[in-house]
Order: structure tokens, then C-alpha cells, then sequence
């Protein structure tokens, strides 16, 4: 059956289209997540896929998806790979949809302020053309250079710049998709709509599971007239929060809001002594001068001192560096980040737990954390943790024990247990915990409606039944 798969997508979209040669699967077996990694190491690595299937356009996966869905055999998209939890382990009966080939720029409407691209489109790339236009999809992960804009949507993804720019959610116009039967769907078309659900929600977040993203036009922003830098230093973790929260309540809107704790503090800077909160403002050069002004008189009420504003210009300037896992490994070191949210009441209890409960941690090297994303009714943490260990065949097992300590922290005190990396697999047990067993079981019968073969990336995203 498996021969007759690749047999029929040969046929549909030419052998160009459908690399069966170990080095093509060899790459495509998974995706950034550090435990795929891990089982490299330690001899137990995952399958490669059946096939790599590189669509050119829309047919081809309309294609691709019929004979998958008549087959039976399973489909996991893939966009650049960058994914961290998991998401992208194929397995050897799987069509791995290598969404590279789809790239191209549909259009740029500089009056409506759209951009379309093919879901394959890396992101920078995007970015940076819209930039030729005066223009700006305002979408800044840490990735942005290594993952596409259908990975975006399909993980629910968040950028540097989200505080005032908002997350993936907020900057989708509209998206295209493939559901398995082949059919395809567009999925947003006006500025705003009350026309029943906004479906376009349960494609973003969906990690493969419900059908392949082949389209994302976004709604873009004028690159910003001005931009100014603020830095400052609170005594404390919970000082700087409430100084996040008085500034984000009274309505300022700084585009990247950073806060790092003293550990994370003193990695970013030599000179820090305690917590450092990094901003940058952006837009009209009054609004930027007048908020950079209100600003730094909230943290002077508050009793916060200002610090050099070159912290947030060196940031600026490495925030995308991408470290290797060998970089780690090759020393024994397992580590990972893992990002949850929580109420402003809640925030500062889920960091002391999560802290002092990764203290406990034999060999720890580091159980810390910044903010990165501020909302009016609470902020995200993204927790680093990083362990020395005997070797490679001990690390999955204390990964998963520091993993299990932060969501355990996180879910005890009533915050929310993934802010912008998705499910994946190194989450999928816990989502009963996020959505209740009520929201498992619609999420579950709306899979079964969409996809009732399953044959959408089985595994991920999903606990088992
Ligand atoms: C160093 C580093 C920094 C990162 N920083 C950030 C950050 O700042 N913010 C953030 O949100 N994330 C970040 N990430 C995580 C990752 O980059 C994002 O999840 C990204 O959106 C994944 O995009 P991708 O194209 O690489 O998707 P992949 O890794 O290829 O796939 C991710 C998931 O989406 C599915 N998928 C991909 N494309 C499609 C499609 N076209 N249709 C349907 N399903 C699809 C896959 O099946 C998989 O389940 C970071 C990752 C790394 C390694």
C-alpha cells in the first residue's frame, strides 16, 4: 500500500515533486524539539517519513491530501522545521509536505494595507519585502529567519513586538487551507466580520492537525516614523511587574516590553544588579516622545531607576541569534525554554514556584526567567532551564522533570500552560489541564468532523484517547 501511495502522488505531481531518497527524508524526520535531538544522540531516532512531497501550488495539495485521505496514510506538514515542541515527528508511513516550494509573494496592496504569500514564504523574507514598500508585517519571533508564515499560523506564534503590534491572531487578515478532503477553504475576507464563528481561530493554533495552510495574507502596518529606547532596573521581580502593569493599564503601548530576572539580567549585561526592563517605543514621533516621557515618569513614581539605554540597542542587535542544541549536548547539557502567562494577581507566584521548584533539580545550571509580551490583564513568562547531566541518556528524563515542574507551577496557580510554541507532543497530555476535559473533547469532535480518516498529524497537539 505504502509503494502504491508514492506510486499515485508520482503520478498526480511528478517525481520532481516527491523525493523517496534517504537524504530528503533523513532532514524531514523532525523538527527543533530538543528531546528529537536527544534520541539522535542516544541511538533511538525518529523514522524517516515514506516520502517528501514538495507542492508547487494549491493542486498539488489538493492533490497530495486526496490520495492521502483515500490511503489512509498520515500527512504532517512542514514549513521550515523550527518548530520546539514536537510538532513535526512524521514516522515511516507518513507523506512529509515539505511546504518550501510555495513561496511567492501574491500580492501587496499598499492602500488596504494587505500582503499575501504562499504559506511556505519564509518570514524574514516577507518582512523584509513589504519593507521595500514603507511597510511592515510587525511579526518578530526570535525565528523569524528559520520558519515560514504558515508555520506561524499553525503554531499560534508571537513576536518580539507584540506588545503593541499583537500576536500572529491580531496581524492575520486571512488565511487559505487544504482540509483533507482536498476541498479549500479561504477563510477571512474583510477587515472585521460577525458572521458566526471566526473560523480562521481554529486554523491558527491547529499545528497540522486539521488541514494545510497554503495562503496567509496579512493586515500590515506603516513602518513606524520614530523609534526611542528606554531601559530600567527594579529591585525586584514583582517590582517590575507592577511597574509592566502600571504602564500598560494607564494605555501605553510600547511595541517590545522586556523584563529578565536578576540571573537573566546579569547574561544580558555585566552591569546589572537586579531585574532590567527593556522597551522600545514606536510610531508617530510625538506619540513616541510623549510615551517615552510618561513612561520614565511612572518608573520614577514607582521608585525605579533608569539604566543605560545601550542594554536595549545590544539587544536589538543579537536578539536572533539562534544557538545550536550540539552547542549544549557536546557538554552534557540539556536545557530548554518553556513560555506560559498568567493574570497579574498570579504571575508572580507562578515565577517563585516554577524557580524554586527547578532549584530542586540535581546538577541545575540555570532555572530562570524574563517577560516578553504584556497584556492589559497579565504577562507571559518564558522560562530557561539548563542541566548538567551524566550524559545523553539521561536528558529526555530530566528535560521532561524540569518541563513538568514549570507547567505544575504554572497550572497550580490558575495560569495558562503555552503562550506562543503550541502543543506539539511535549505538551499534549497537559492540554486536558489548559482547555478541561470539556475543551478536549470539542477540540476532539471537531477533528474527527474535519479530518475523520486522521490522517492530519497524528500525534501531535492531541493527547491520545
Ligand atoms: C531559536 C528559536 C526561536 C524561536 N522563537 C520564537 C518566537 O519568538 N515566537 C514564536 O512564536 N515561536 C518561536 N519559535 C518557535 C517556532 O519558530 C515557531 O513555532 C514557528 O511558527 C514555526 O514555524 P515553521 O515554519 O518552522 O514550522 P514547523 O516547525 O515546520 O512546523 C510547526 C508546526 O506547524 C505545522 N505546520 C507548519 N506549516 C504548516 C502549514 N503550512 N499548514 C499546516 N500546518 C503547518 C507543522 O505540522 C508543525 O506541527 C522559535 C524557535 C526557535 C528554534
Amino acid at each position: 500500500m505504502s509503494q502504491s501511495t508514492v506510486d499515485q502522488l508520482t503520478a498526480a505531481l511528478g517525481a520532481a515533486q516527491v523525493a523517496v531518497d534517504d537524504a530528503s527524508r533523513n532532514a524531514r524526520r523532525h523538527d527543533y524539539w530538543m528531546v528529537s535531538h536527544v534520541r539522535d544522540l542516544v541511538g533511538t531516532p525518529a523514522d524517516k517519513p515514506l516520502c517528501v512531497v514538495r507542492p508547487r501550488n494549491v493542486e498539488d495539495v489538493q492533490a497530495t491530501l486526496r490520495i492521502a485521505n483515500a490511503t489512509g496514510t498520515p500527512v504532517v506538514p512542514f514549513g521550515l522545521g523550527s518548530g520546539v515542541v514536537g510538532g513535526v515527528i512524521p514516522g515511516a508511513k507518513a507523506i512529509l509536505l515539505d511546504m518550501g516550494a510555495m513561496a511567492r509573494t501574491r500580492f501587496i496592496d499598499e492602500t488596504n494595507l494587505l500582503a499575501s504569500f504562499d504559506a511556505g514564504r519564509m518570514g524574514l523574507s516577507a518582512e523584509e519585502e513589504v519593507a521595500t514598500h514603507g511597510l511592515t508585517i510587525g511579526h518578530w519571533p526570535q525565528s523569524v529567519a528559520i520558519s515560514t508564515v504558515g508555520g506561524w499560523v499553525a503554531t499560534r506564534a508571537s513576536g518580539q513586538f507584540s506588545s503593541a503590534y499583537g500576536n500572529i491572531e491580531d496581524i492575520i487578515y486571512s488565511i487559505e487551507a487544504v482540509l483533507p478532503t482536498g476541498e479549500l477553504v479561504t477563510l477571512g475576507r474583510g477587515p472585521r466580520a460577525a458572521a458566526g464563528p471566526d473560523l480562521r481561530h481554529i486554523l491558527m493554533g491547529s499545528e497540522g492537525s486539521l488541514g494545510v495552510i497554503t495562503g496567509v495574507t496579512f493586515s500590515l502596518r506603516r513602518a513606524a516614523e520614530a523609534r526611542a529606547l528606554s531601559c530600567f532596573e527594579a529591585p525586584t521581580m514583582q517590582g517590575g511587574f507592577d511597574l509592566q502593569r502600571t504602564i500598560i493599564q494607564a494605555g501605553w503601548r510600547p511595541p517590545v516590553v522586556r523584563q529578565y530576572d536578576e540571573r537573566e539580567s546579569r547574561r544580558l549585561d555585566a552591569r546589572a544588579k537586579a531585574c532590567l526592563i527593556l522597551m522600545v517605543h514606536e510610531g508617530p514621533a510625538a506619540l513616541v516622545a510623549v510615551e517615552t516621557q510618561a513612561v520614565a515618569a511612572l518608573a520614577e513614581a514607582a521608585g525605579i531607576a533608569a539604566a543605560p539605554t545601550d542594554i536595549v540597542s545590544n539587544w536589538l542587535g543579537h536578539r536572533n541569534h539562534v544557538p545550536g542544541w550540539d552547542e549544549l549536548t557536546s557538554r552534557n547539557i540539556v536545557a530548554d525554554t518553556v513560555e506560559i502567562s498568567a493574570t497579574w494577581d498570579k504571575i508572580g507566584l507562578v515565577y517563585a514556584d516554577a524557580v524554586k521548584s527547578l532549584a530542586e533539580v540535581p546538577g541545575l545550571l540555570a532555572g530562570s526567567a524574563h517577560s516578553s509580551h504584556v497584556y492589559r490583564s497579565g504577562l507571559n513568562l518564558y522560562f530557561t532551564f539548563a542541566v548538567m547531566t551524566d550524559g545523553p541518556a539521561a536528558m529526555e528524563a530530566i528535560y521532561m522533570d524540569c518541563w513538568r515542574r514549570i507547567l505544575e507551577a504554572t497550572d497550580t496557580n490558575g495560569g495558562s500552560l503555552a503562550h506562543h510554541h503550541g502543543v506539539g507532543r511535549v505538551r499534549r497530555d497537559w492540554l486536558p489541564r489548559e482547555l478541561g476535559d470539556g475543551g478536549v473533547a470539542l477540540l476532539r469532535t471537531i477533528k474527527a468532523a474535519v479530518d475523520p480518516n486522521g490522517i492530519m498529524n497524528p500525534g501531535a497537539l492531541l493527547p491520545d484517547a
